[in-house]
């Protein structure tokens, strides 16, 4: 029997590991934070550059970012995670950027 080609096993290996919802709620989580670990570099490279263009790519980010968090507190929620450690788990990733931008 020729078992070349014939990952069937592999693939639902990784189907289970990688798309159940829980694991999907904490990759999601470790994204979210280097997401906003970078705002927090591109907040503060900006305002080094001028203040005007800080306030520009703030606002930029604020406004991308209610889509942004809504979906993610979405997925939590689709994890199975409750909602009470979803919020605490947003505001703590939200942090990184706090972090990054202090950094600078
Ligand atoms: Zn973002």
């Amino acid at each position: 029997m020729n078992n070349k080609g014939d990952n069937t096993a592999v693939n639902l290996t990784f189907y289970f590991i990688f798309w159940s919802p829980q694991v999907t709620g904490y990759l999601n989580l470790l994204a979210n934070g280097i997401d906003n670990f970078t705002h927090g570099l591109a907040v503060a490279g900006s305002f080094l550059v001028s203040t005007r263009v800080g306030l520009l790519t703030t606002a930029a980010i604020l406004l991308h970012e209610i889509p942004h968090e809504v979906a993610d507190f979405a997925i939590l929620l689709r994890a199975g995670i409750h909602i009470f450690c979803c919020y605490f788990m947003s505001f703590y990733c939200g942090m990184t950027n706090k972090t990054a931008a202090l950094y600078f």
